[in-house]
């Protein structure tokens, strides 16, 4: 119970990723507030799950790229639960096309998501852990960002961003108590990737030496760790969870 009365929040908490990093986060004691934007009924069958975990938890509705949606999220939590120690900045959308194709609409809102959704959120939760003298914010970024991926100009731009955010971020926070860092999970069986077609598949699968898709809790080991009283002395780093595929 190494998280044991710690507060969280994930947001795009209720699948995938984001999901099964919410749920270990429980299984280890932790509060946690899991966020998403739309659908309800994946939300539901969330909260279901944590409240099985006999835990305190929070289901918050918000779209993490406007800015006072997430000022009221934040501050619904900081009302309920008073503080938070650990913020998971992982609701993702992608919009795959060619360049050529990508009209701007597709362009800024996979921006807005990912890499805005990150500095807002990350934004409205500073001043608490700021006050406690203690904090964990973890990013999740992507392999796109690191090797770059035809048809996510858009995609990769933003977990490009989301990294170098994630290491200025460190920056400024790390005499205050407060660790960011990132973790970029590589492919990974979940909602996002499951429609992918047969022959993108295969050849994601070649090119990872491992040999087979992460499973959700690879990845949210890792965010687990960055996240332990432990990695107090990690700071500005990307973890790759990815098979050795970066
Ligand atoms: P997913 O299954 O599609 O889940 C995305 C989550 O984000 C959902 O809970 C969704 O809830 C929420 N969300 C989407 N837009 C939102 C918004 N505007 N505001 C708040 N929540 C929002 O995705 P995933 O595969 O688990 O990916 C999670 C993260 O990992 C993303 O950042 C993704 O880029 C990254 N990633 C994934 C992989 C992979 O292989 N799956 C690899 C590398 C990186 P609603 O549907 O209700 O909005």
């Amino acid at each position: 119970m190494e998280f044991k009365d710690k507060r969280v929040i994930v947001t795009g908490g209720t699948k995938g990723l984001g999901k099964a990093i919410a749920l270990s986060f429980a299984r280890e004691g932790a509060w946690v507030g899991v966020n998403y934007s739309s659908d309800d009924k994946s939300a539901s069958r969330t909260e279901a799950e944590l409240e099985g975990l006999s835990t305190k938890s929070l289901l918050l509705k918000a779209d993490v790229s406007i800015g006072a949606d997430v000022e009221k999220m934040i501050g619904s939590v900081l009302d309920q639960w008073e503080y938070v120690d650990i913020l998971v900045n992982n609701a993702g959308i992608i919009r795959d096309k060619l360049l050529m194709f990508l009209d701007e609409e597709d362009w800024d809102r996979v921006l807005e998501v990912n890499l805005k959704g990150t500095y807002l959120c990350s934004r409205a939760i500073m001043k608490t852990m700021i006050a406690r003298r203690f904090g964990r914010i973890i990013n999740i970024t992507s392999p796109s960002a690191l090797t770059g991926r035809a048809g996510q100009t858009n995609y990769s731009a933003s977990k490009g961003g989301i990294i170098s955010f994630t290491k200025s971020l460190s920056k400024e926070m790390a005499r205050l108590g407060i660790t960011v860092n990132a973790v970029c999970p590589g492919i990974i069986s979940t909602p996002m990737t499951e429609n992918l077609d047969q022959e993108t598949k295969s050849n994601f699968l070649n090119m990872i030496p491992m040999g087979r898709f992460g499973e959700p809790e690879d990845v949210a080991w890792a965010v687990l760790f960055l996240a332990s009283e432990k990695a107090g002395y990690i700071t500005g780093q990307v973890l790759a969870a990815d098979g050795g595929l970066t």
